[in-house]
């Protein structure tokens, strides 16, 4: 069976957590989208890991982990990582790379750093690991599906050329920087295909094997819902679709075959980089929140920058839930609210005085208020709970509070960033 672990709002939620708890039983765990900008923070038996290309079932050392075609494979950052994790004593875990996977090359990163200098103040906020440059040429049909790599030299130079070609254009008229050299280039992909090619091969045929077997395939999205390039803050997304049905086209699988959805979604906001955030918290409220959020605070797994932190708000998450076609939730940093005499959830927008609950385009995003409704804290740590029943009658009000809002069943509740840190709900 396929099921997807995907975040209903910004991004970072808590899929990592989420993914390797129910890594414990998955055969295959499969990253989708996206390269190495966001990060999932795992803590396990081995200590706390800030992955941001591997997926996460690499702890398990009987899980397969594949690299899908729709991500985007920084090969340099895969090795590191790779060997960051076997120094800190993980055994060495199985990896398949899709041979269909778009290889961020040093020119996407590159252009990625000038173009936000050049925007400046007026940037996407982007983490300038190259992802938008790497997807802007695959679908100009300039990009380097990994495969290609393993050609003569001949063949790569005659496509170096003609990339150049363009790309030197745009460095020296627009950036004034250094343009490409394709003997630099040529040697940096027979070095750096050397260093994954162990693991390539061919996804689609191995999954469709795996899911006639009847084994356990997990797919593991990247940010969320509001990222999506179609569905998202348009323009402050991401370039590859974070939606579990677009799992299916980078794993090269049926998309019926994806049956258990598991949307995640944190017990109050936070976003990075720029972008409309309705219940968004300033000054000391959102420091204070800022600072117990998450494992040691709401910063980046990859940048360390603060993330902006809000309120929680059902209007984004039914609609990321909705879109994601979330069969359960997963309501994820409970445990942090434990301060609050009072928590308010966002539960409608006011939009140029009219009530609304459907999440809008993002021209009226931004004109949107948030609508909230009070409910009381809980006022005690509720790290340690394991069963539903046990938790603060307030808490409990809490899930079925946004529960209720989202329309969709809430079943497991995260109280804590380790493993088992983790209640079923009824
Ligand atoms: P992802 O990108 O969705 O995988 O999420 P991140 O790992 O980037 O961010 C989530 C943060 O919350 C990390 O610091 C996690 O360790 C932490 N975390 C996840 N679940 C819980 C939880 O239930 N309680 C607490 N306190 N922290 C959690
Ligand atoms: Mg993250």
């Amino acid at each position: 069976m396929v099921t997807a672990v995907v975040g209903a709002n910004w991004g970072d939620e808590g899929k990592g957590k989420i993914t390797d708890m129910l890594a414990d039983e998955a055969d295959v765990v499969i990253r989708f989208q996206g390269g190495a900008n966001a990060g999932h923070t795992i803590v396990n038996q081995y200590g706390k890991f800030a992955m941001h290309t591997l997926p996460s079932g690499v702890f398990h050392s009987s899980t397969v982990n594949i690299i899908g075609s729709a991500m985007a494979l920084d090969i340099e950052k895969f090795a590191a990582e790779m060997q960051s994790i076997l120094d800190r004593g993980v055994p060495k875990p199985q990896i398949l790379i899709s041979d269909r996977v778009q290889v961020m090359m040093p020119y996407h990163i590159l252009l990625d750093r000038l173009e936000e200098q050049r925007l400046a103040g007026k940037s996407f906020g982007s983490t300038q690991s190259g992802i938008a440059p790497l997807y802007a040429d695959k679908y100009s049909k300039i990009g380097w599906q990994l495969n290609e790599f393993y050609q003569d030299d001949e063949i790569l130079l005659e496509k170096i050329d003609r990339i150049i070609k363009q790309k030197n254009a745009l460095l020296e008229n627009l950036y004034h920087a250094e343009p490409l050299n394709r003997d630099d280039l040529l040697n940096w992909i027979k070095k750096n295909r050397e260093a994954v090619r162990e693991y390539v091969g061919d996804v689609g045929a191995y999954l469709h094997k795996a899911i006639k077997e009847g084994k356990n395939i997990l797919l593991e999205g990247q940010l969320g819902t509001l990222k999506d390039p179609d569905n998202g803050i348009y323009p402050m997304v991401t370039s590859s679709s974070p939606l579990a049905g677009y799992g299916s086209v980078s794993a090269g699988i049926p998309p019926y075959e994806i049956k258990r959805i598991i949307a995640v979604t944190k017990a109050y906001s936070s976003a990075v980089g720029a972008g409309e955030f309705v219940s968004e918290l300033f000054g000391e409220e959102a420091e204070e929140l800022r600072k117990r959020g998450g494992d040691g605070g709401e910063y980046g797994a990859t940048t360390g920058r603060p993330r902006r932190v809000g309120w929680y708000d059902c209007v984004a998450s039914r609609y990321g839930c909705r879109l994601q076609g979330c069969t359960e939730v997963a309501l994820t940093v409970m445990d942090a609210l434990g301060y609050l005499d009072e928590i308010p959830v966002c539960y409608a927008y006011e939009l140029d005085g009219k009530v609304i609950t459907d999440f809008p385009v993002t021209k009226d995003l931004k004109r949107c208020k948030p609508l909230y409704k009070v409910l009381k804290g809980w006022k005690c740590d509720i790290r340690g709970i394991r069963r539903y029943e046990d938790l603060p009658q307030q808490a409990r009000d809490y899930a079925e509070f946004i529960e209720e809002q989202l329309g969709y069943p809430v079943t497991i509740i995260s109280n804590g960033p380790a493993r088992e840190e983790i209640i079923r709900k009824p």
